[in-house]
């Protein structure tokens, strides 16, 4: 029974409809063109429901009902918009398990990672958001004993948002919530491969949220997500997904002349100095840990540490802790409890990251660990299952140099840290880097010159809503999280006044 894990007896009600149709102006309304796509689940690679296939209709008419509800909601004091971010927040919070299910169903992630990491983050964010709110004033100084200056902040107006597949539910999240929180209205475009959990999310706050206020419409890039990123009617393109779509997105808003927020890819460094291993055990391990993270969210992180770079000096002690403890990782039924790492979120990713398994091997890298696509079997042969691999090689390689977005880092050795620092910042890519050191000189000195958004210390994989987020280079820039996202979504009106 293909829906077997869907009804799960830690949730009482079925968690997953037939199929969804868009959320449009707060009502369910059937697609334009009549017609769905299956909702496949990387589980078992079997349907498990249908999302409406969106169009350039669609796209318009949840347009409308934005800008409907714009003339509202622009309007409405900090304290209303403060009070429907934090309810949307407590409804979250309320049916975390049954969110965390949906979305490892829907993105084959472990329920473990899913229900720790992405839905309390998702709570935090509305919550952090509802706070900044209120917490915000428009500036008033005085130019002369007769002026006076305000600058007052107004929202920018409807905004399109267009998310990935890798964190469906709290990428949106990202998004939505300092949007609303400055006044604005959404049209938001999931990634087809995950269309549900946003879907359920407006199921469980379609009563709290002001209808209008935040639309969904589902589909395909270039079928819905095209119309939306080109209209003249979206004040604001906020895009997260591969650096290739971000190219486009900007073209069609440079028609418009519209501001967009580009969150991209990655191939983040993670650095090992020497002092690691003068360190205590407990700082060691928690090193090795910081290694292995590579394999968190099967590697389908923007900010995958996928490159790791060694001291040459502590290489083979290090090395040997990360390999065996990678080997140990579990894979297995996404949400079964002692899970450590699930199925890859899509057949098409499934596919890319094995090329890149061949790739690595015909480029020379020596297979440290894993390699192969992972064989499970109790109704899982024809999930999307991949060993956690980590290849040994030199940073010139493809894999060490392009997103393979999956379960797979790659080492390499370095003598000083000026090679170190070389070496991390030989990329396009510039989003997440991690440090790893005992020694207080290299341990700012290191991350300053390192060319990326957010550089761990002595930590890795952590997202708190108050951290400013966002990529260097190619990975795009505008940041997420953080307040100052508020003014990524208004402009600033400035009115002299005398008297
Ligand atoms: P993608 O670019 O293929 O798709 C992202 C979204 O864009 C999807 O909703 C898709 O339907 C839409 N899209 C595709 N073509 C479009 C078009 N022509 N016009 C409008 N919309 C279009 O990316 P993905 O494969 O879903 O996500 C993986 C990528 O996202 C990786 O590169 C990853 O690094 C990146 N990512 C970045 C961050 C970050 O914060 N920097 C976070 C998560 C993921």
């Amino acid at each position: 029974d293909t829906l077997t894990y869907a009804k799960s007896p830690a949730v009482d009600r079925p968690l997953i409809k037939e199929k969804y149709e868009h959320f449009i102006g707060g009502q369910w309304v059937a697609p334009a063109s009549g017609e769905y796509f299956d909702n496949i689940s990387p589980i078992d690679g079997k349907a498990f429901s249908k999302a409406a296939r969106g169009n350039k209709e669609d796209i318009e008419k949840a347009l409308d009902a934005a800008h409907e509800a714009f003339k509202t909601w622009s309007k409405s004091p900090a304290a209303e918009r403060s009070r429907v971010l934090n309810k949307i927040a407590d409804v979250i919070e309320d049916n975390l398990e049954l969110l965390a299910r949906i979305e490892t169903i829907d993105n084959g992630k472990a329920l473990r990672e899913t229900r720790a990491a992405d839905l309390p983050l998702c709570v935090d964010h509305f919550r952090y958001f509802a706070g900044v709110i209120r917490a915000d004033e428009s500036t008033i100084s005085e130019h002369d004993e007769h002026t006076v200056s305000i600058a007052l902040h107004e929202p920018l107006g409807v905004v399109g948002q267009i998310i990935p597949w890798n964190f469906p539910l709290l990428m949106a999240v990202w998004k939505i919530a300092p949007a609303l929180a400055a006044g604005c209205c959404t049209v938001v475009k999931p990634a087809e491969q995950t269309p549900t959990s946003i879907m359920v999310l407006m199921e469980l706050i379609a009563d709290i949220v002001p209808a209008g206020v935040i639309n969904v419409v589902t589909g395909f890039g270039p079928e819905a997500g095209k119309p939306l990123a080109t209209s003249s009617r979206v004040a604001k393109v906020a895009f997260t997904g591969e650096t290739t779509t971000g190219r486009l997105i900007m073209q069609y808003a440079s028609e418009n002349l519209i501001p967009v927020t580009m969150e991209l890819g990655g191939k983040s460094p993670n650095i090992f100095m020497k002092s690691v291993a003068d360190a205590d055990d407990e700082f060691f391990d928690k090193a090795v840990e910081g290694a292995v993270m590579f394999a968190l969210n099967q590697g389908e992180v923007c900010t995958c540490p996928s490159r790791i770079l060694v001291h040459e000096d502590i290489y083979d002690r290090f090395m040997e802790r990360v390999i065996a403890r990678t080997k140990a990782i579990k894979l297995g039924h996404p949400l079964a409890e002692d899970t450590m790492m699930g199925a890859q979120a899509s057949n098409d990713q499934f596919e890319k990251i094995l090329s890149y398994l061949e790739i690595g091997k015909q480029e020379g890298a020596e297979v440290l660990a894993g390699g192969a696509k992972a064989s499970l079997n109790s109704g899982l042969e024809n999930g999307y299952y991949i060993q956690p691999t980590i290849f040994k090689g030199n940073n010139k390689m493809r894999i060490f140099q392009e997103e393979i977005f999956g379960p797979v880092t790659c080492v390499t050795t370095f003598k000083t840290t000026e090679e170190a620092i070389a070496i991390a910042n030989d990329t396009m890519y510039g989003l997440g880097a991690g440090l790893w050191s005992r020694d207080a000189h290299e341990l700012y000195q290191v991350p300053r010159a390192i060319q990326a958004g957010r550089v761990w210390v002595n930590c890795y994989h952590a997202y708190p809503a108050h951290a400013p987020f966002g990529g260097y280079k190619k990975s795009g820039f505008g940041r997420e999280n953080h307040a100052m996202m508020l003014n990524h979504y208004r402009q600033t009106k400035n009115m002299l006044i005398s008297y």
